[in-house]
């Protein structure tokens, strides 16, 4: 595990402890949270040079999930969202806030509103996100989104921060054609985390 005394990670342990202060900072506020949670993670995929390597490895068949980082009493959660070519989500909610910045290739995003009805889910136009591109969902301005790597030959990685556990939630996909909810609850793909924590290097350094 050659990436546990990266200095690097050190973003990702900055990253962790100014989003921490924002969620305390925000209480209820959500859109003071996101709007300055949008900055804090800008700044964290405007580098790509972080990221274990552990947590940048896709799966030959589905999009990958990796936790970072869960906040103590659960108010965030940080994941790496790898996906190989051509792999993509289905439509899906989120029932928290959630936000998504790009760190390596691209992504397109779309969006979509749900038919009170029932039926096809309606889709906006497709947005490409590019690397260092941030966007926002939630219940308040657009919960309902799929997301796919816009690169046929390439993986592309994003990092994802949701307003609680994310992998734990009950939370819905829907049937394109049909509009069918079903409930599902995405888990992680990794069973240990990145230890932020073993200083030694830079306590050796400075001795
Ligand atoms: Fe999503």
């Amino acid at each position: 595990m050659p990436d546990i005394a990266s200095p690097r990670l050190s973003r990702l342990r900055g990253f962790i402890g100014d989003f921490t202060r924002l969620v305390e900072r925000s209480g209820d506020d959500e859109a003071a949270l996101t709007d300055a949670g949008r900055h804090l993670l800008a700044d964290l995929v405007a580098v790509d040079d972080w990221l274990p390597d552990a947590y940048a490895q896709p799966d030959p068949v589905h999009y990958r999930q990796y936790l970072l980082h869960c906040d103590p009493f659960e108010r965030f959660s940080v994941v790496s969202f790898v996906w190989g070519p051509g792999q993509r989500t289905p439509i899906h909610d989120h029932t928290v806030w959630g936000l998504v910045g790009v760190l390596r290739g691209a992504e397109r995003s779309i969006r979509y509103d749900l038919q009170p009805e029932g039926g096809p889910p309606v889709a906006h136009p497709p947005e490409l996100l590019r690397a260092g591109a941030v966007e926002a969902v939630s219940p308040r301005i657009g919960d309902v989104h799929a997301i796919a790597n816009a690169l046929a030959d390439t993986p592309s990685i994003s990092i994802h921060v949701y307003g609680g556990n994310i992998g734990a939630i009950h939370r819905s996909v829907f049937e394109p054609l049909t509009g069918q909810r079903k409930p599902f609850v995405s888990g992680y793909a990794n069973t240990t985390l990145p230890n932020l924590w073993d200083r030694s290097a830079t306590a050796a350094q400075a001795a």
